[in-house]
């Protein structure tokens, strides 16, 4: 079976089709500025990367392009768009109303439009996604898997802030947490490569990418996740400024005379280890930076690991220990200097890192630790798009 990918933007498209046989991606690509002068980039098995600007008015007619690409035979994959046999789509925020993937229904888009003002800019571009796949695709059936459904396992204590009820009750405002499909997918792997059932295993996951989140994952389920309401919470990020005291939004209003919008602006895009290194929210700048000197970047770098330990520590004694710690996404992956920096002191919770293997496995599925590390370490690569095919896969039935 074929299953084709979406993840929508307000102008933009990314896809990926696989074959389920084997698990392989067989093309994938991404359109950009739709609704003004329209860009795709294609990449397929066997073909040369194709690249073109082609006006596209609306996410439909994007669809249609891809279709297009997807069948022609100098960038084709399939005969025709009847072996696309499903498509997922990634919604970003499903609210209380989904904790898990589900096929796409009328009422499944009510609910997901129930929960636009949670998510107000990208829950509207994935319905506008999914409504473009409804038109151009009407032979297949469609799934979406959500960002927040994993965490809705998370129990009262962790999801409620302390505010008034009555703005959990009216305006559901309630930890919702992200990057739920990492943070599901690698915890599984690793629990296959310990060779262990989830449901025996506390897990804590960390998934550092230019937007991160850690998660507490025990028995196989959500118990704690570090971003909240919106992925605005938690450790610091890329340009993210993660969790502040939230008295310094009125005093940056009052002293620098800034409006909501600007101050919202800066803790999502000024912030993080961009604002404070003034260098780069890519981590690998930043430890060239730090080698070079630059106090700053170096500040960023001890500022984010202590962070990402801190909240390790946090959830290891939530869920009273941890039998494995996992690194995820481009910064857990690949860098061997921020697992480094994170692992230093986890020695009292019974993990060790091994600095050879930290080094040697950087980039691939494997457990880091040393060998006689009571609780593990472990790099596992998340595949977002691919949990999102099997999801689909699986709802579909085939
Ligand atoms: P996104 O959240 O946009 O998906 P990624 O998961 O791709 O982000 O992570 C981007 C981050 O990963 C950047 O900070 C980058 O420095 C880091 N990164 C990517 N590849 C490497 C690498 N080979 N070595 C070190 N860091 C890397």
């Amino acid at each position: 079976m074929r299953i084709l990918v979406i993840n929508a933007g307000s102008s933009s498209l990314k896809y990926q089709l696989f074959d389920m046989t084997k698990h392989t991606v067989m093309a994938k690509g991404l359109c950009e500025r739709i609704g003004l002068d329209g860009h795709i980039k294609h990449v397929a098995e066997g073909h040369d990367v194709y690249e073109s600007h082609a006006p596209m008015h609306n996410h439909a007619e994007a669809v249609r392009a891809v279709i297009g690409l997807l069948t022609q035979p100098d960038t084709g994959v399939i005969a025709s768009m009847e072996a696309i046999g499903a498509v997922g789509h990634r919604v970003v925020h499903g609210g209380e109303a989904f904790n898990a993937s589900v096929l796409i229904s009328d009422e499944v888009i009510k609910a997901i439009e129930d929960c636009v003002p949670l998510a107000p800019l990208h829950n509207p571009p994935n319905l506008v996604g999914i409504r473009a796949c409804q038109e151009v695709l009407p032979h297949a059936p469609q799934a979406a898997v959500f960002d927040t459904a994993f965490h809705q396992s998370m129990p009262k204590a962790a999801f409620l802030y302390a505010l008034p009820y009555e703005y959990y009750e009216r305006l559901k405002i309630r930890r919702y947490g992200f990057h739920g499909t990492s943070h599901r997918y690698v915890a599984k792997r690793a629990a296959e490569v310990l060779g262990r059932s989830p449901e025996e295993l506390k897990i804590i996951t960390c998934h550092m990418g230019n937007g991160s989140s850690l998660a507490a994952i025990k028995h196989g389920v959500s118990v704690d996740t570090s971003m909240g309401f919106t992925p605005l919470e938690g450790v610091p990020m890329g340009t993210r400024s993660g969790s502040i005291d939230p008295a310094i939004i009125q005093f940056l209003m009052v002293k620098e005379n800034q409006a909501i919008t600007q101050v919202t602006e800066t803790l999502n895009k000024k912030s993080g280890v961009l604002g404070i290194s003034g260098v780069s929210s890519d981590f690998r700048d930043l430890l060239a930076a730090a080698t070079e000197g630059n106090d700053r970047a170096q500040a960023a770098l001890d500022i984010f690991t202590y962070n990402v330990r801190k909240t390790i520590g946090g959830y290891a004694a939530a869920m009273g220990g941890c039998d494995a710690l996992v690194f995820t996404a481009g910064i857990g992956e690949n860098h061997v200097v921020v697992r480094r920096m994170v692992s230093e002191g986890l020695e009292c919770l019974g993990m060790t890192l091994d600095q050879e293997k930290n080094k040697s496995l950087s980039g691939q599925e494997g457990i880091i630790s040393v060998d006689g590390s009571v609780n593990k370490i472990m790099i596992v690569p998340t595949n977002e798009e691919l949990v999102i095919a099997m999801d689909t896969q699986a709802l579909v039935g085939v």
